[in-house]
């Protein structure tokens, strides 16, 4: 049997492809995709800054129906509605051993080493595959991986219920950090992104203020409105000058959550003094370690919007449209394709 399938060939190509249906192992299953969104990664991966295994069907935010099983899949049956944790854990490394999966120096991630959703069939192992209620809606769904790596981002910022959050960035991955950021109970939530439509979003999905920082000193504006400064700075942007900055727009005492992904050659400047007189905390937060069970509650019980993160819809034949959208309109939150 075959199947349409977005083929990245190497650094810079690629094309629709009919490509042979992936055959089970016995503990795997065969998801008929509804939905894979395009993340920043795959635009990396695309452009050769991302290390990934050519050729590859790329997409690792997917959703989608259970087409087939191998014969020792006992916990899922054909017909289920599922997300896939797209990142797969050695087990044997001295990392998984201690319970940090996401850090595994041999991490296997759908849409990255093995082939992934930007397909009308993807292939993922049962340990990766979660079952939905058949209430939820499937598109919404293909968000549940960007969504389980801002729970871990918001775990580690240690929100306390009352604290203030500015979170810099309203691409898709800062409007989940905003609702996340609710949540746990921040007092207030400032929002910053050049883009007004995204500002807007910001305000309707929970941020009480949301600045360009085109236009106003952030910091001033911060410190009059909240007033001071947030305890918590989570940065999605992934800029060295909005990194950079974070630190100085934290409250002294207070976390820094790197999320937003730097260029790998980027430097920046940090003043160890003013990092240690303040006791400003940075931490980096990398995938979604045990994090996607959380996500997919989440979902279920409608406690977070994502339909509203969904700006663009394209079928695999558009998938060139799909990428430029994703790259160019500055417009787009999160870009869909849909096999
Ligand atoms: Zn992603
Ligand atoms: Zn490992």
């Amino acid at each position: 049997m075959k199947m349409k399938a977005i083929l990245f060939k190497k650094k810079g190509e690629y094309s629709l492809e009919e490509v042979p249906v992936p055959g089970l192992e016995s503990k795997e299953v065969l998801i008929k995709v509804n939905s894979c969104g395009i993340c920043g990664t795959d635009v990396h991966i695309y452009e050769g800054n991302f290390p990934a295994n050519f050729p590859l069907i790329p997409g690792h935010e997917f959703s989608g129906i259970i087409e087939d099983k191998g014969k020792d899949v006992k916990n899922l049956k054909i017909g289920d509605h599922v997300t896939v944790n797209p990142n797969l854990p050695c087990g044997k490394c001295d990392q998984c051993r201690v319970g940090n999966e996401n850090l595994c120096i041999d991490l296997l991630n759908l849409g990255v080493r093995l082939n992934g959703g930007f397909a009308e069939y993807v292939k993922a192992k049962n340990s990766l595959v979660y079952k939905l209620p058949d209430e939820v809606d499937l598109e919404s769904a293909s968000l549940t991986e960007p969504l389980s790596c801002c729970i871990h981002g918001i775990d580690l910022a240690q929100i306390k219920p009352g604290e203030c959050v500015l979170v810099t960035g309203c691409g898709p991955i800062g409007l989940l950090m905003i609702q996340l950021a609710k949540i746990c109970g921040a007092a207030k939530i400032v929002a910053t992104d050049p883009i007004e439509k995204r500002r807007k979003l910001a305000l309707s999905l929970g941020a009480d203020l949301s600045l360009n920082p085109n236009d106003v000193n952030i910091q001033e504006a911060i410190g009059n409105f909240l007033p001071g400064k947030p305890e918590v700075v989570v940065e999605c942007v992934g800029k060295s000058s909005t990194q950079e900055e974070s630190i100085r727009l934290v409250k002294p005492g207070g976390r820094v959550i790197w999320f937003g992904v730097a260029n790998p050659d980027d430097e920046i400047k940090i003043n160890p003094y003013y990092v240690y007189k303040n006791e400003i905390t940075i931490k980096g937060s990398f995938v979604n370690p045990y994090t996607t069970k959380r996500a997919v509650r989440l979902l279920s019980e409608k406690r977070i919007r994502l339909k509203e993160l969904i700006s663009h819809r394209f079928s695999l034949e558009d998938f060139d449209k799909a990428m430029m959208t994703h790259m160019k309109d500055p417009d787009r939150i999160k870009v869909v394709v849909k096999p």
